[in-house]
Parts: structure tokens; sequence; C-alpha cells
């Protein structure tokens, strides 16, 4: 009796408060992140891809960046590809209405999406879920962290710890967007610290973030994480850039 009323108020929730395509806005099956026209639109990430940071590869384990780095992120995952050159298109979309038009109700879809994703290395154990921060003034002026956001649900479904705070932001980047990929390393090293010395010492961490455009402010977070002791840092994101302008000057 009781699990038929669940299901009678949970459809008048549905007629009165749909779920929308997170792209364009039409109402969707509850479950669904997008709609059928944006989802084949859309490019879900899998292999053959570097072992390491996700990046589509054609042939070979590992990117070329990736052999020459330092190993500081031990594996990199993203749900769907962030197109570039094409204007409109659907994960920039959902992406934008989450980050900046408050539609956190997209929040737990796009985790879901991520939750596929997961770096495969954390089959080992329960891992320390980490969002990257906003910088306190961008959190006033937002008044969210759409990674945290993330973070928290990702965190929920796998029952993994999670410390939002673990991570700060020290100083406030100027945006990146029109930034090269080395000037958008410079922009963002040494902007994150761990708040409280010796928090992430010894631990496996989950790194959450919206997206991954030149690897940049992962690589910034990460290196924090890495001073202060964490053993190994793996990062998940929604999006991933996959296009060599974002990615080359490293
Ligand atoms: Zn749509
Ligand atoms: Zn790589």
């Amino acid at each position: 009796m009781r699990s038929a009323i669940r299901r009678v108020a949970s459809a008048a929730l549905d007629a009165l408060c749909p779920e929308r395509c997170a792209a364009c806005g039409v109402v969707v099956a509850t479950h669904d992140l997008f709609c059928h026209a944006c989802r084949d639109a859309v490019n879900v990430l899998g292999p053959p891809e570097c072992e390491r940071c996700g990046r589509p590869l054609a042939v070979g384990a590992a990117c070329a960046p990736c052999v020459l780095e330092d190993g500081a992120i031990r594996q990199a995952r993203a749900f769907a590809r962030y197109e570039t050159g094409v204007v409109g298109h659907p994960v920039a979309r959902a992406l934008h209405a989450f980050k900046y038009a408050g539609t956190w109700r997209f929040a737990a879809r796009l985790a879901a999406a991520m939750l596929t994703r997961v770096p495969a290395t954390q089959a080992a154990g329960a891992p320390l879920v980490v969002p990257v921060p906003l910088h306190p003034a961008r959190l006033r002026a937002r008044g969210y962290n759409q990674s945290a956001m993330l973070a928290r649900h990702i965190a929920r479904a796998r029952r993994w710890p999670i410390v939002l705070t673990l991570l700060v932001r020290t100083r406030d980047t100027p945006s990146q967007t029109a930034l090269t990929a080395a000037a958008r390393r410079a922009n963002v090293a040494d902007a994150f610290a761990v708040r409280h010395p010796g928090a992430a010492r010894e631990r496996a961490i989950l790194l959450v973030d919206d997206v991954w455009t030149s690897g940049a402010t992962a690589h910034a977070a990460v290196a924090a994480l890495r001073r202060d002791g964490a053993r190994v840092v793996d990062v998940l994101t929604f999006a991933r850039v996959a296009d060599p302008r974002y990615e080359t000057g490293t």
C-alpha cells in the first residue's frame, strides 16, 4: 500500500514539476539527462583513451604529454567530450545552465552520468571525495560551488567519505577562457592549498570538477594534495575538452 502511495506521489510530482533536458529544456523521463536529439549529439567518452588522462587516442596506452608528465594524477576520466568548435553544443549548454543559471536540479543527473566513468583504479577501496573549490569571492557571487554539488551526489551514491572543504582556493584567478594551455597553468599554479595541513596525508583521493579543459586546474589542485602527502589522486569530471589547441604547450 505504502509503495502504491509513493508511486502516485512520485507520478504527481513528475506531472507538476517534470525533469527537463539539461541542454534544450524539453521535458524528459525522470532519470534522463538529455532529450533524444541532444543525446545524439553528445560524444560519450570511453576506450580507446589515454590510460592516465583519458584523452581519446587512436593507438597506444598513454598520450605523449602523460609520458612526459610527473605522474601526480593517477587517472583522470570524464563522461562526455566538451566540443569547443560547436556553438550551443548540448554539453556546453548543460554545464553553462548548471554553473551560471542556478539550475542545480541537474546535479543528480550530471553526477549519475559521471558515476559511469569513475576511474577503474578506485575499485581498490573507498577514496576520499574532494571537490575543486571556488575562491570565496566567487562562491559568494554565485551562491554555490557546482563541483561540490557533483561531489556530494557521487559520494552519496557510492557511500564514500567526502570533505567539501579539504582544499581551499587561495587566489582568485582571472577567467581562463581566453588563455593558452601554458598560460592557464601559470594562471592557476599555487592557487590551491589544503586547509588543514596533513588532512590529505596518505589518503587516496577522488577529485571532482565539472569540466577538464587544459587540465591546468586539476593539475594545480592535485599538486596541492600531493604536497600535503596524498598517496594517490584520481580526477573525475563531467566533460573533457579533447581539442589539441587547448592542450598543447603544457
Ligand atoms: Zn535536449
Ligand atoms: Zn594522457
